[in-house]
Formats: structure tokens, sequence, C-alpha cells
């Protein structure tokens, strides 16, 4: 069934529900919303030859008319690629290039300009304000293999690479987040603070099945004053926020003495939270958090670490369950191997594979890399991992962050979690550099807190204390802040490039 069917039966079934808010604006009830997209979808057909399968990009900031372009591109059978809006319109480009996108939509119609040529027209938000809503029909039948959302990856590891997802994956992802990651209620109110070409928007889904509201925020992203406002007027709010979002968030609580109200659930994932964030954060806001682990070749949907399991804090396995990333998720089967992908035995590292429904068709345009990411539909995720014996998981790194020193596999993400249990250190990121008697080393790159104590020897007694000798780094190197993508991602290669 066409993912856009969903739209077509909550606005049948709750026609005048509020569906989409601009801030305290309405901006839609489902029955217009519904009506809206079925019309842009009719528009790109007849005006732009846009046909089933055909991809239209979309390349602007979360707007209230986000959510309408994305369904009437999938009304007919079209294939969405959201790409997020703050990368550089040259690397815009590119995608559109390798997507081979028939149609570009943009916020003014005219972001690229002569310097960047596109190859398919450009579209601004203009064009579909005033469409005709006199002919509405049900959204085309599309198969569960065909593809309905091509996603970029964010390219920490190399260039972007298109990854198919379907109808089918999509469907998974929203049975799975009902039944491993929280319940969804029409009293929710979706809140999009994090870039809605990633996983974030992919979250619609289950909101508009259920008939809940979407909230855009006139910042049109992440502002913690404003979420603080928005949780205070509507309450309910259920958004994702990346790891680094969320210690700006406690941050702005812990100075102007929020306590979360009104937040119903804040989803986190997309990278590592570490301990004494994820606790400082249950005591600023609350137990509000749940816990997903994903990539976009099987979005939202690897694992997940259930609201009760990140708040308990007296259960013998507490803490190395907030460590975790929780267990496997309903619609995938999850093993740990070694590199002759043989399962390994629970406490061993090796690299995490899955499979199941929402595992990706293949990257698009991309045999070699699809042949090298799945086996017999296997998805290797490129991240190391260990399961314990109750089936929680363990990240340990991405296999390409991992340290090889001296013949020692040292994983960054355990000495990154020991520098950050340091009161002076505000964040941190360990990667290895090539050395010609150990083969690389390890080097820390911090971020101390403001006015605090700069000093690397404390910091190395500090290490020395509580991890063995090798994995300490042997060099420091004191930064203001640390190079990020703009999911907030830390970028290794461009810290490994400075060294
Ligand atoms: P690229 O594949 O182009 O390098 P990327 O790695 O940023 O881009 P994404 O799909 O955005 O691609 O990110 C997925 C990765 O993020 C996972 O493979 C994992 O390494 C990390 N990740 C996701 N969720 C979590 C989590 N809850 N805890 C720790 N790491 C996570």
């Amino acid at each position: 069934m066409n993912l856009a069917h969903w739209l077509h039966q909550t606005a049948r079934a709750r026609p005048t529900r509020p569906a989409i808010l601009l801030g305290e604006v309405l901006h839609a009830t489902y029955e217009e919303f519904a009506a809206q997209s079925c019309a842009i979808g009719q528009h790109l057909a007849t005006h732009y030859n846009i046909q089933k399968g055909d991809r239209v990009a979309l390349f602007t900031r979360n707007c209230a008319e986000y959510l309408e372009i994305l369904y009437g591109v999938l009304w007919i059978g079209a294939v969405i690629v959201p790409i997020n809006h703050k990368l550089h319109p040259r690397e815009a480009a590119w995608i559109i290039k390798n997507a081979k996108a028939s149609l570009a939509v943009t916020e003014t119609g005219a972001e690229f300009g002569d310097e960047v040529p596109l190859p398919c027209p450009e579209l601004g938000l203009d064009a579909f304000r005033t469409l005709p809503r006199d002919r509405y029909q049900p959204p085309q039948p599309v198969e569960p293999e065909d593809v309905a959302w091509l996603f970029y990856t964010s390219g920490t590891t190399g260039r972007p690479k298109g990854v198919m997802i379907t109808h089918k994956n999509i469907h998974a992802m929203v049975g799975s987040y009902t039944l491993d990651v929280d319940q969804v209620f029409p009293d929710d109110v979706s809140l999009y603070a994090a870039p809605m070409s990633h996983g974030a928007g992919l979250y619609n889904f289950q909101f508009v099945r259920a008939g809940a509201c979407h909230l855009i925020p006139p910042s049109q992203g992440f502002d913690p004053a404003e979420i603080a406002t928005l949780g205070q007027r509507f309450g309910n709010l259920v958004f994702f926020a990346a790891p680094t979002m969320i210690k700006r968030l406690v941050e702005h609580a812990k100075a102007e003495g929020y306590d979360g109200t009104g937040n119903r659930t804040i989803i986190y994932g997309g990278g590592p939270m570490y301990l004494a964030d994820i606790d400082q954060a249950l005591d600023v806001l609350g137990p509000k958090f749940v816990q997903i682990y994903g990539q976009g070749e099987s979005p939202m949907t690897i694992t997940a670490l259930p609201r009760d399991l990140v708040a308990d804090r007296t259960h013998p396995d507490a803490k190395a369950r907030r460590m975790s990333v929780g267990f496997a998720q309903s619609c995938v089967s999850l093993r740990v191997v070694d590199e002759a992908m043989n399962d390994l035995p629970c406490g061993e590292t090796g690299e995490i594979i899955l499979r199941g429904d929402s595992v990706m068709a293949g990257y698009w345009d991309n045999e070699e890399a699809t042949r090298k990411t799945l086996h017999e539909g296997w998805l290797k995720t490129g991240d190391m991992g260990r399961l314990d014996d109750d089936g929680f998981l363990t990240l340990t790194d991405r296999s390409k962050d991992v340290i090889i020193s001296g013949g020692s596999n040292i994983y960054p993400r355990e000495v990154e979690e020991v520098l950050l249990g340091h009161p002076d250190v505000f964040e941190v990121s360990v990667v290895g550099a090539t050395d010609d008697e150990w083969g690389e080393i390890v080097v820390a790159f911090i971020v101390f807190e403001h006015g605090k104590n700069r000093d690397t020897e404390e910091l190395d007694q500090w290490c020395k204390a509580q991890i063995a000798s090798f994995k300490k780094p042997k060099r420091y190197e004191i930064v203001n802040a640390l190079p990020k993508n703009s999911y907030g991602k830390v970028l290794k290669t461009e810290l490994r490039q400075r060294l």
C-alpha cells in the first residue's frame, strides 16, 4: 500500500483535526492536508510530467509545506529525495544530479543560480500555494518494493550514498516504532526540531497514521528556548533530537530552571550518547527519553532502548544498559559476527549485521557499494558491538574508527567515555594518528568547559586511573570546538586529516 494512503485514511476518519501547525498558527487540518497533497501530486504529473518512480528533490528548511510536498510526491508513486537544507548548494546539486531527479523543489525557486547549474527545473514553494483542489483522488497504488524515499547518508565516512528506502521498509519502521520505541496517540504533537530530511522527517508517518498533530517550530530549526515555550503551550511534544541537541536542551533548562514540562517523549540516537550526558538529561528533564540506533540503510530501526530502561537506575545492570543501545527492534534479526560472518559468543566484539523488512533495497546506482554492504539479505552496518546474555547491544565503535595500536584494538568510544567523565571536559573526540613505532596512536581532541582548567597532565592521570595504559591518549589536542556535520555528528575524518 502506498504510504500516502495513511494520510488519505486519516483525512477521511478525522477530517477536521489539526494536522500541521506553524508555531501556534494552524496551517492545515487533515482534510486540507490530504487535498493539498493530492493537488500537488496532480500538478507535478500534469505540468512537470513526473511519473511513478521519478525522483523529486526537496531542498528546504523544515516548513509547513514540507509534509504536503512529501505526500504529494508519494501520492503519484514518485520518489522523494529529501536534502538537508544546511548543505551547500554545490553539495545539494551533487545529490540532485546523482539521483537523476526530474525536479528540485527549493524555498525560493532560485537557490542554485548560474554558478551551480541544475540538470532539472527548480521550483519554489510559492508554486504550490494556489493549486486547484477540486479533483481529489486516492493515492496511486504501488508495490511494496517500490522506492519511496531516496535518502542520502550524511557522508561522515565519505561521499553521501543514495539509500533506496521502499514503501515496505517504512511500513516496517512504523510497525517497529509502535512496538519497540513508543506508543503513538492522536493527542501527540510531533515536533520537528531536527532536519526533516533525515530521521526526524521519516518519523512523521506514524503520527499521520494516528491523526496526531505536526508542529513546525517558527525558528524552523532547533532552539531550546522555543521548545520549552512550545512544550508549555501544547504539552505532549514528541521529538527526535541528536545527542548534541540534548546537551543544549539540558544546558538551557539548567540555566532557565525549566524542568521539561510539556515534553512527552524525546527520542535520541544517531550518534553516541555518553553516560554522563544521559544521566544529566534524566535529572534535569525527567524520564522522557527513548533511544534508537539506526542508520540510513535501516532507518531508525536496528535497536531501541525503551523509556523504562533508559530511566532505570536501580537494576544491578542499569549502568551497562544505559550505555547500551537496547535490543533488536521487532522487524529485524540481528547478529554480531567475525570477518568470515561467523556468529560470535555473547560478550565478544564484532561487526553488527542484520536483516529484516526495514533493510534498504540497495544503494542507488551503485552496485559495487550495494554488493559490499548487503550479503544474502544481511546488512553489514560497519558498526562494531557486542551482545550481552539478555540481548542488549553495546556499540563499541564504527569499524572505520577503531584504532589499532601495537596490534591491539582500541575503541575510541571507550576512551571518550572516560575523558567525558572528567568535570572539566565539555566535549571530546578520539581518533587514531599514524605512527612509525605503533602503527597508530590514540589522539584525544578536547573541548574544555568554559573557564575550566586546561590541564592535560591531569587528564592523563585521570585516564591512567581508569583504563589500560595502551588505550590512554598519547597526545591531547585542545580545541575550541569539534568539527561537526549539520546533524551534529563529529567529523572524525576531518580530525584525522588535521593530524
Ligand atoms: P555515512 O554512512 O555517509 O558515513 P552516517 O554514518 O552519518 O553517514 P547515518 O545513517 O546518518 O550515516 O548514521 C548512522 C550511524 O550513526 C550508525 O551506523 C552508528 O554508527 C551511528 N548511530 C546511530 N544511532 C546511534 C546510537 N543510538 N548510538 C551510537 N551511535 C549511533
